[in-house]
């Protein structure tokens, strides 16, 4: 609710502070047991800051988390051990999230360790063995250190590492981005197969909208900070009614040629987060753009069930 997160840049040689980078500006946003809400927008558009706020891996500079109606991140020490074994992450580089002097078995064990979720070293042992098969590895990878498996596979031992605290939601961050295609369908696949299951709740975030299309129940698009359109799948995909969710759209590769659409080039880049455009943060490249925009920042407005975008053109009335 009302997520803030700016960094101060530190310069010179008197490390005077040469500004602040606005990360997160005023993000909100639910997410319902069992439910997919995707975090979608480019690099840099703060949607890793948000899910390391939400992990409790950096501070807030304003805003509160809440799970189950429980505010967690003003908890600390003893009273956030509980809450963080409910929450866990699947990082994007599955080259490099897990410890290559580790042995499998000790990686998937960590978290039961870390919680006390095994009386027994084997039983410990075995709960290893069953997250492992659950992913669809063989319980013989236990013994294997990472180097030894594919990138599918270590995502596989990435997925069964996040499921071992028992967690109720999941942070996964370009989860299968440095995949190849047919392999990030299988992980995928198998993500959903595990929260149909489980009733887990996937904070999914992507660059990529077209990695999402088939998995999500809902987008939340970001640009520069902000949350600019978010609405349930269907609705995003046939009907955007922001102008940066639609050249987002329109960079998608359809294979039915009546969903093409006109690919949408925007001009310019991203602004800095140092500096924000005053009023919309889109204006500056938005082919929309008029007087109003520069003056006020538009409000996530409803514009059909679900659906919220933060555009003065969708203003009625
Ligand atoms: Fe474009 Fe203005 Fe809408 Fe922003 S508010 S998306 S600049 S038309
Ligand atoms: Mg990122």
């Amino acid at each position: 609710d009302g997520l803030v997160k700016h960094f101060p840049i530190h310069g010179g040689l008197l490390g005077r502070t040469k500004g602040t980078v606005q990360a997160v500006n005023d993000v909100s946003f639910d997410l319902a047991r069992g439910e997919t809400l995707s975090l979608v927008g480019e690099s840099g558009c703060g949607k890793s800051t948000v899910g390391k706020c939400l992990l409790g891996l950096t501070p807030l500079t304003a805003g509160e988390i809440r799970l189950d109606g429980v505010r967690i991140d003003t908890l600390a020490g003893r009273a956030l051990k509980p809450m963080r074994r409910r929450m866990s992450t699947v990082f994007q580089d599955p080259f490099s999230s897990l410890n290559p002097r580790m042995r499998v078995k000790e990686i998937v064990a960590e978290p039961i360790r870390a919680h006390g979720l095994a009386r027994t070293a084997a039983a410990r042992e075995a709960r290893v063995g069953d997250l492992l098969e659950r992913v669809g590895l063989s319980r013989a990878a236990m013994g294997r250190m990472p180097h030894q498996f594919s990138g599918g596979q270590r995502q596989r031992i990435g997925i069964a590492r996040a499921l071992a605290s028992e967690p109720d939601v999941i942070v996964c961050d370009e989860a299968v981005s440095a995949l190849d295609v047919s392999v990030q369908a299988q992980i995928i696949n198998l993500m959903m197969d595990l929260q149909a299951e489980l009733g887990l709740s996937l904070l999914f975030i992507s660059h990529d909208l077209a990695v999402v299309e088939h998995m999500t129940h809902r987008v939340a698009v970001m640009y520069l900070g902000r949350i600019v359109e978010v609405a349930p799948r269907r609705a995003i995909f046939a009907g955007p009614k922001h102008p940066y969710t639609e050249a987002l759209l329109s960079a998608v590769p359809m294979v039915e040629p009546e969903k093409r659409r006109e690919r949408i080039v925007l001009s310019g880049d991203v602004p800095s987060p140092i500096a924000p455009p005053s009023g919309c943060v889109f204006r500056t490249r938005c082919p929309h753009a008029f007087d109003r925009c520069a003056a006020e920042v538009p409000p996530l407005r409803p514009v059909g069930a679900g659906h919220h975008a933060a555009c003065h053109l969708n203003e009625t009335a």
